[in-house]
């Protein structure tokens, strides 16, 4: 006979949303299960690590690699544009996050790894893999792009970006976050971020251009190569989905339970630059903060706050993306293209 498990709450997913959901809403009182399907928190790591300033936070202190102090971002192969004071901080993403994980633990939810969510039915009762039932008030999905919960209330994201990182040997210190926009690479961009000696190279694209991520990312590394900036050693490989089609419905319901979502299950990835890190940590204690809220029968504004927060930015990035891509369907979006397409030219904030 399989286990059933009864909490008030249960937070599927432990990365930076879901950490963040389970301390707070273990905070507010409330017993949490958190669950995670890889065996370490933050292991194996799948993002750039760069940390914009706009989240200032004691995980981020605790697994800082270096301060960015600027942008430089080439159009083509032209020599870089510099975007002076554009702050921000490399992080060991792996550290952040068992940093967060560890903070759940501290408040009391209980976060078990190597437990991945196989089924939630209709009722909002979860199913393990190992086919442990979990019976909760409220499920929290923090869940990543590719949400279980949010497919469970019909909140799916449905645009995605495809990426393939290298990590790879710096030949001097650098404190720019280095971008580069080609109309080779549709639907997203490269990068270079430094992490001390190392650096985290990558690029993304539209998922039905994918066969060009190594070609591309080949291209660009013999590039550095050549300029001398990297070593020819790779010294790791990542990748992972983006979700880029901007905010979902973060609120739903499965029977009697409430079920709210948080980070990349909510779509609250910058669907310009890609970066989730901020929204995922403030997003995740909203929703602990709002759980708090519902088991004692109160009202809450999740949704609205989140609206507040985060509705303006990611839609000025969605139109972006969405001129740009409209340009690759009548040919090839040009240089003036391409920087209105990013967030480091004036153009991109202009009306
Ligand atoms: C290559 C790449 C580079 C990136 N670079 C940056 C960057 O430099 N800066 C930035 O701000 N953002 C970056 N991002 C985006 C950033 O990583 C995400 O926005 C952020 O991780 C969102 O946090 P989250 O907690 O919502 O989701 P995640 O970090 O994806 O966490 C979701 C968790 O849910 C777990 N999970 C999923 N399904 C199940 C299941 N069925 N059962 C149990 N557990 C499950 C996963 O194991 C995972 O731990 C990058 C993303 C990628 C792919």
């Amino acid at each position: 006979m399989s286990e059933l498990l009864q909490s008030d709450v249960l937070v599927v997913g432990l990365g930076p949303a879901g950490a963040s959901a389970a301390e707070a809403a273990a905070r507010a009182g409330a017993r949490v299960i958190g669950l995670d399907r890889k065996e370490q928190a933050g292991v194996p790591v799948q993002c750039a690590e760069f940390l914009p300033a706009m989240l200032s936070d004691d995980a981020a202190n605790c697994s800082l690699r270096q301060a960015i102090a600027a942008m430089q971002t080439s159009v083509e192969n032209a020599a870089p544009d510099l975007t002076a004071d554009f702050r921000g901080r490399m992080i060991d993403r792996a550290r952040f996050d068992a940093e967060l994980v560890a903070r759940a633990f501290a408040a009391g939810a209980d976060c078990r790894f190597g437990a991945s969510l196989a089924n939630l039915s209709a009722d909002g009762v979860a199913t393990l893999s190992d086919g442990t039932r979990v019976e909760a008030r409220v499920i929290v999905g923090a869940d990543g792009p590719r949400s279980r919960v949010g497919a469970a209330i019909g909140a799916i994201n449905r645009e995605l970006v495809e990426t393939r990182q290298i990590t790879v040997a710096l030949r001097a210190p650098h404190d720019a976050t280095d971008i580069f926009l080609s109309a080779e690479i549709v639907g997203g961009y490269g990068w270079l971020f430094p992490k001390g000696d190392v650096a985290n190279l990558g690029l993304g694209v539209a998922p039905e251009f994918r066969a060009r991520l190594k070609p591309l990312l080949d291209g660009l590394r013999a590039r550095l190569i050549a300029e001398g900036r990297i070593g020819e050693a790779i010294l790791g490989h990542t990748g992972g989905a983006i979700p880029v089609g901007g905010m979902n419905a973060a609120q739903g319901t499965l029977g009697d339970c409430a079920v709210l979502l948080a980070g990349d299950a909510a779509g609250l990835v910058n669907p310009v630059t890609g970066a989730g890190i901020p929204a995922a940590v403030i997003s995740g204690r909203l929703a602990g903060a709002a759980v708090a809220q519902i088991l004692s029968g109160k009202a809450h504004s999740y949704s609205e706050d989140l609206e507040d927060l985060f509705s303006a930015s990611l839609a000025r990035a969605l139109a972006r993306r969405r001129e740009l891509l409209a340009k690759f369907e009548c040919g090839k979006p040009d240089e003036r293209d391409l920087r209105r397409g990013w967030i480091a030219y004036p153009e991109y904030w202009a009306a």
